[in-house]
């Protein structure tokens, strides 16, 4: 049986929430299955709490995280999923820019066998600073992932929970779920969902985010193409720059054998020098970060694999 946890972050949006609880419990109502809404207070400091507070007193389905602080979108859905009941998990936004009504589509699409339904807002209501940086960064994430979406910052999508168990959320790192998923083996499928403008309190993000966003994907593609193998990247790198050291040393030595050029005098040599020390230096990095990975791995002893299913044989008749 499906059990449906919606898990909403929350920070100042005092005004969308009794509207958003009204469209969600709309919504709800024609679906059999038995849900959850987990609102996290994320250290709110307008009349958000109360206002929460008033909404789990009226209807049973509410439940409420409260913060001590501000900690961010990411931990805040990370401690909604932490403590969803649900087998299925929808995130989505408390500033009614995302649709309740979309939930049961989400839904019935991930019960075409997929383990992640990504919501992307084709039709998307917010101004062109917003929305031009948005198309470049999911290109980008896209291509450097391999994980192909259009939409990885719209928090509209859905999530079977023995997928998100898979993986730690930590950092800014909510809109790359979809590609941790991903590198569990997760079978992931993309619908357009609606959009509405922001019509009460304010966006908590501005530009700025798009740079944090270009920083966190280079930790997100070095942790899953090198986390388990660094000496991969530093030992390739290091192999390339002493490899040019090499190349460049040789020929000094032969232009001093056949022309009589002085080695001393080139400002190749210096290049030689530094190629050869950096390449070094490169691979000595890497081993170091072997051995941190070894004394993760010791430490934890958490399996390197994920199993979907186990299938045993019924005791019966040959
Ligand atoms: N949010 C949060 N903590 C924060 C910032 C935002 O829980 O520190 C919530 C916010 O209340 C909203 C969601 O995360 O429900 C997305 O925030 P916002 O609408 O500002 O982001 P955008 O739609 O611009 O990506
Ligand atoms: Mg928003």
């Amino acid at each position: 049986m499906t059990y449906l946890s919606l898990v909403i972050p929350v920070y100042n949006e005092e005004e969308n929430l009794p509207i958003l609880f009204d469209e969600i419990s709309k919504a709800m109502k024609p679906l059999k299955e038995s849900w959850e809404a987990i609102f996290v207070d994320d250290g709110s400091r307008d009349k958000s709490l109360e206002v929460l507070r008033g909404l789990a007193k009226k209807d049973q389905h509410v439940r409420v995280i409260v913060f001590r602080r501000n900690f961010g979108q990411t931990a805040a859905i990370s401690a909604g999923i932490d403590h969803a009941k649900g087998n299925v998990v929808i995130l989505l936004d408390a500033d009614l820019q995302n649709d309740p009504a979309d939930i049961p589509m989400l839904l019935s699409k991930l019960n075409e066998g997929y383990d992640v339904v990504s919501g992307w807002r084709k039709d998307r209501k917010d101004d062109i600073t917003r929305t031009l940086p948005s198309v470049a960064a999911n290109g980008l994430i896209s291509w450097v992932t391999g994980v192909h979406l259009h939409d990885y910052g719209c928090t509209l999508k859905a999530y079977r929970r023995e997928v998100l168990d898979e993986f730690h959320l930590y950092g800014e790192t909510h809109r790359f779920i979809p590609v941790f998923a991903h590198s569990v083996g997760a079978r992931i499928a993309e619908l357009p969902v609606h959009h509405h403008p922001r019509l009460h309190g304010t966006a908590k993000y501005g530009l700025e985010r798009t740079v944090k966003v270009l920083l966190d994907l280079f930790t997100v593609k070095f942790l899953l193409s090198y986390g388990n193998k660094p000496i991969r990247l530093f030992g390739g790198t290091g192999i390339v720059l002493m490899l040019a050291s090499f190349v460049t040393l040789a020929y000094l030595f032969a232009r001093k054998i056949i022309a009589s050029t002085s080695v001393t005098a080139s400002p190749l040599l210096p290049l030689a020098i530094m190629f050869l020390i950096l390449g070094f230096q490169s691979i000595l990095m890497g081993l170091i970060a072997e051995l941190l990975v070894r004394t993760y791995h010791e430490s934890q002893r958490k399996p390197t694999y994920t199993v979907r299913e186990i299938i045993e044989g019924k005791k019966g008749r040959k």
